[in-house]
C-alpha cells in the first residue's frame, strides 16, 4: 500500500513522526500559510527512491525553491543564503543524505 506519491505507508508514518519541522529551514509547519505547509520531499530527486533516508517533510517554500535541483547546488543558491540554510543547519536526515547519498536499489 502506498499513498498518492507512491510513498509506502510505513515510510510515511515514520517520516511524519520524525519531521515535525521543515528538514531544510526548520520552520514549524502550519496550515495557516501556504508557504509553511508541510510537503513531501524526495531529498534526492528520484521518485523511485522511497526509503526513510530519501523521504522527508519540508515546507512548501523550500520545496518550491528546491524543485528538481541537486541538493548541493540548491544549498549554494540564493534562497538558502538568504535564509541561512547550510549543510550544517539542515536536519540530520539531510546531513546524512549529503555525506551518504541514498541510492536506488534495483
Ligand atoms: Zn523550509
Amino acid at each position: 500500500m502506498a499513498n498518492r506519491w507512491r510513498i509506502p505507508i510505513e515510510v510515511e508514518k515514520y517520516v511524519l513522526e520524525r519531521d515535525s519541522t521543515c528538514v531544510y529551514c526548520g520552520i514549524e509547519f502550519s496550515n495557516d500559510n501556504r508557504k509553511t505547509k508541510a510537503s513531501w520531499e524526495h531529498i534526492v530527486n528520484d521518485i523511485r527512491m522511497n526509503g526513510t533516508d530519501n523521504i522527508a517533510l519540508c515546507c512548501m517554500a523550500c520545496n518550491a525553491s528546491k524543485g528538481a535541483k541537486l541538493l548541493s547546488i540548491w544549498l549554494d543558491g540564493n534562497y538558502c543564503k538568504n535564509k541561512n540554510i547550510t549543510s550544517e543547519t539542515v536536519a540530520n536526515v539531510v546531513k546524512e543524505a549529503i555525506t551518504n547519498p541514498p541510492k536506488l536499489i534495483e
